[in-house]
C-alpha cells in the first residue's frame, strides 16, 4: 500500500518536518533558507473509502459491457425527470439517422454492381442514379437526424446539470447536521458534485453511444448479408483500440482518484488565500511565503500525480493505435484475397468497404464512448451513492408538530458524544428551560456551550436521554416544525451575499414588511448605518460583488441579532453574539433581550461576564458537566466558584 492510501482525509498527522513525506519539491517551491527550520510539509490525504477505487482498475471488457446499460438507464432516468419531450426526441432521432445509414447503404449496394458492370460511364450512371439519389438522400436524412439529436441533447445538458446540481445542493440542507461530522463527509459531497458535472457528459456519451449501436446495427446487417467474414476481421480492428480506450481510462481514474483529497483541500486553502477576510490577518503575520509553500507543495503533488500518468497513457494509446491499425491492413489484404481469388465480386468489395467505414466508426464510438460510459458512470454512481447517503440521513425525525412555541423546554439526563471522540462533550445532564426566563450558559472554551445550544434548539438529538419542548420529545418532531419557533444566532453567522433587507428577513416565509424590518434594525443599533447605505435597505452586502457594501465584524453581528429578532421567536438562542462589538452594540442587544424576554425563552453564551448580571439564572459549564447554577450574585458569591474565578479574571484584564 503506498503512503498516500494510508493516511485519511482530514487527519492532519502529527506535524513531520523535512521532505520525508511529501514529494520531492520542484524547482519553482521556493526552498527555505538554510538558516530557517525547515517548514511543515502538508500531510499526504487520501479518501480511500469509495467502494468502486478499484473498479476501473479490474474491469474487463465484459464488466463494461454490464455495467453500461445502468449507466444508460440512470442518465436516461434523470433525463426523463426533467423533459421528456428532448428525451423522445433523442430517442426518434437516433433511429431515423439509422434508418437513414441501412437505406443508404443498402442503395449504395444496389447502385454498385451497375456502376461495375455497365458498358460506359453514361450508362452506369443512368443505370444507377435513382439508387445514388435515394443514397444522397438518406444520407442526408440520417445526419439531420443526428442534427437533431445533437440540438435535443444540448436543450437537455443544462437542465441536467441544474437538477443534478440543485439535488445536491438541497440535500446538504436537508441533512441532519451530523451527518457533516461523519468521516470524509466532505470528500464524498465533492465526489458526487464531479459525478453532477459529468451526468452532463454522461448525456453526450449516451447520446453518441447509442447512435454508434443504431449505425453498426445498420451497417453490421448490410454487412453480414454481404459475407460474414467480413465482419468479423472488423472486429479484429476495432479491439485493439478499445481495449487500449479502457486501460487508459482506468490510468485517468487512478490519477483523478488518488489526487481527489489533495485537490479538495488545496480548492478549500485557496479561498483562505484569495478571500479579502483573511488578507489583513495573512499579510501583517507574514504567513505568505509558508502559505505559499503550503500551496505550491499541493500544486506539486497533483501535478505530479497527473504527470505519473501522462507516460502510461502515451504508451498504452500509440500501441492499440499500431495495433488496431494492422488489423485495418489486415482487412484490406483480405478483401483484396477474396476478391483476386475470384470469391466475391467487385462491386461487393465495394459495398463492403463503404459499409465497414460506417461500421469501423460506430463500433469505435460504441468502444470509446462506452469506455468513457463506464467511466463516467462511476462517478455518477458517486452521485448516487451520496444521494442515498445524505437522503438517509435526511432530517426526518417524527410527525409530531410543534405548532406553538413551548412554554418550557425540559432535557431530562441529556448526553453528547460526536462520532469517533472518545470523550463526551456533554456528560447526562436535566435542565429546565422557562418561558419568560433569560438564561446564560457561562463556561471555558471546550466546556460544551454550543453543543448545548444544539441540543436545546433540536439541531442536534442527544446520545442518550430526552430533549422535550413542553411534551414533545425533539426525537418524534417534525424538525421544521421545531425550527419554526427558534431564532438563532450563532457564533460563527452568514455573511449573506444578499440584500440589508433580505439578510434580516431571511428565513421568514411571510411578506417583507419594511417597518418590522427597521424596527428589527433599530433595536440593535444598526437602523443609521443601513440608513447610510446607498439603497438602504435595498443594498447589496458583499464586497466582492460589483457595486456591493461590506459591514464591519460587529455590524454583521447586530444584523445577525436583528435578523433573530425579526422572527420573534419563542426560543431565542444567542451564542455569542457580541465578541465582536463595540459595547454601546453589546448594551443594546442585551437591553433589547431583557425587554424582549416576557414572551420567549431566551438563552444567551456568553463570554462577556458583566451582562450576565441581566441573565435570570447563570448555568456555569465545565467539561460537558453543569459546575453550578443560580443567580449571578448568588455564584459570585460561593467559595470555589468557577464563575468568580473567571470573573475575577475578567476584571483583571
Ligand atoms: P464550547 O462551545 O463550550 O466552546 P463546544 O460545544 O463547541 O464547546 O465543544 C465541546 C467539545 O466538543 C469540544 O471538545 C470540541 O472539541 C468538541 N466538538 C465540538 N464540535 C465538534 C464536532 N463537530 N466534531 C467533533 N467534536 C466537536
Amino acid at each position: 500500500m503506498s503512503k498516500s492510501e494510508d493516511s485519511r482525509p482530514g487527519t492532519s498527522g502529527p506535524a513531520h518536518h523535512g521532505p520525508a513525506t511529501g514529494p520531492t519539491p520542484s524547482p519553482t517551491v521556493p526552498q527555505p533558507r538554510p538558516d530557517r527550520p525547515r517548514p511543515t510539509v502538508p500531510p499526504e490525504l487520501d479518501y480511500n473509502g469509495r467502494r468502486h477505487r478499484r473498479a476501473m482498475e479490474d474491469a474487463t471488457l465484459l464488466d463494461m459491457a454490464r455495467r453500461i446499460p445502468t449507466a444508460l438507464a440512470q442518465t436516461a432516468r434523470l433525463a426523463w425527470s426533467v423533459d421528456r419531450r428532448m428525451v423522445l426526441t433523442v430517442l426518434v432521432c437516433q433511429v431515423l439517422s439509422g434508418i437513414g445509414t441501412a437505406i443508404m447503404l443498402a442503395a449504395v449496394a444496389r447502385a454498385l454492381p451497375h456502376l461495375f458492370t455497365a458498358s460506359s460511364p453514361a450508362a452506369a450512371l443512368h443505370a444507377a442514379w435513382p439508387a445514388l439519389v435515394v443514397a444522397g438522400v438518406a444520407q442526408a436524412a440520417g445526419s439531420g437526424a443526428w442534427i437533431g439529436a445533437d440540438w435535443a441533447t444540448r436543450r437537455l445538458n443544462p437542465q441536467v446539470a441544474s437538477a443534478a446540481d440543485l439535488t445536491i445542493v438541497d440535500l446538504h440542507m436537508r441533512a441532519e447536521v451530523s451527518a457533516y461530522d461523519q468521516e470524509g463527509f466532505k470528500d464524498r459531497s465533492q465526489a458526487a458534485e464531479i459525478g453532477a458535472a459529468r451526468a452532463v457528459d454522461l448525456a453526450d456519451d449516451a447520446k453518441t453511444f447509442t447512435n454508434g449501436l443504431v449505425q453498426l446495427v445498420s451497417a453490421a446487417s448490410v454487412l453480414t448479408l454481404l459475407h460474414p467474414l467480413l465482419l468479423f476481421v472488423l472486429l479484429l480492428s476495432v479491439v485493439p483500440k478499445g481495449l487500449g480506450g479502457v486501460i487508459a481510462a482506468r490510468i485517468d481514474y487512478r490519477v483523478h482518484d488518488r489526487t481527489i483529497s489533495s485537490r479538495n483541500v488545496r480548492s478549500m486553502m485557496r479561498w483562505w488565500l484569495t478571500t479579502a477576510e483573511l488578507a489583513d490577518e495573512l499579510r501583517a503575520n507574514t504567513m505568505r511565503e509558508y502559505l505559499h509553500f503550503w500551496y505550491r507543495t499541493m500544486c506539486d503533488r497533483v501535478e505530479g500525480k497527473e504527470l505519473e500518468g501522462a507516460g502510461p497513457y502515451l504508451r498504452i494509446t500509440a500501441l492499440a493505435a499500431a495495433l488496431s491499425g494492422f488489423f485495418v491492413l489486415g482487412m484490406w489484404a483480405s478483401l483484396a484475397a477474396l476478391v483476386l481469388g475470384g470469391h466475391m465480386a467487385l462491386a461487393v468489395a465495394g459495398t463492403a468497404i463503404v459499409a465497414s467505414q460506417t461500421s469501423g466508426r460506430a463500433l469505435n464510438s460504441i468502444i470509446r464512448y462506452g469506455t468513457v460510459m463506464f467511466h463516467h458512470g462511476l462517478y455518477l454512481s458517486d452521485y448516487h451513492e451520496f444521494l442515498t447517503e445524505v437522503r438517509n440521513s435526511t432530517t426526518n425525525r417524527g410527525t409530531s408538530l410543534v405548532p406553538t412555541a413551548p412554554h418550557t423546554i425540559h432535557l431530562d439526563d441529556v448526553a453528547f458524544a460526536y462520532p469517533h471522540k472518545d470523550t463526551p462533550a456533554l456528560h447526562p445532564l436535566s435542565l429546565t428551560l422557562r418561558r419568560g426566563e433569560v438564561t446564560a450558559i457561562v463556561g471555558e472554551n471546550g466546556a460544551g456551550k454550543s453543543t448545548l445550544v444544539r441540543l436545546i434548539t433540536g439541531l442536534t438529538l442527544p446520545t442518550s436521554g430526552h430533549v422535550r419542548w413542553d411534551a414533545t420529545d425533539l426525537a418524534e418532531a417534525d424538525a421544521e416544525s421545531v425550527w419554526r419557533h427558534v431564532g438563532l444566532v450563532p457564533q460563527k453567522n452568514g455573511h449573506w451575499p444578499l440584500a440589508a433587507r433580505e439578510n434580516i428577513t431571511l428565513g421568514q416565509q411571510r411578506e417583507f414588511d419594511d417597518f418590522r424590518v427597521w424596527e428589527a434594525a433599530e433595536s440593535v443599533g444598526m437602523a443609521a448605518p443601513l440608513r447610510k447605505l446607498p439603497a438602504e435597505l435595498g443594498t447589496l452586502l458583499a464586497r466582492s460583488v460589483w457595486g456591493g457594501h461590506e459591514l464591519s465584524g460587529g455590524q454583521w453581528q447586530r444584523l445577525a441579532c436583528a435578523r433573530a429578532l425579526y422572527r420573534s421567536p419563542g426560543v431565542l438562542v444567542l451564542d455569542e453574539p457580541t465578541s465582536e462589538m463595540d459595547p454601546r452594540g453589546e448594551h443594546e442587544i442585551f437591553r433589547a433581550l431583557r425587554e424582549l424576554a416576557p414572551g420567549r425563552i431566551t438563552l444567551v453564551v456568553t463570554h462577556r461576564l458583566d451582562n450576565v448580571r441581566m441573565a435570570d439564572r447563570v448555568i456555569v459549564l465545565d467539561k460537558g458537566r453543569i459546575r453550578e447554577q443560580g443567580t449571578f450574585d448568588e455564584l459570585v458569591a460561593r467559595e470555589d466558584s468557577l464563575l468568580a474565578e473567571l470573573y475575577a479574571l475578567s476584571k483583571d484584564r
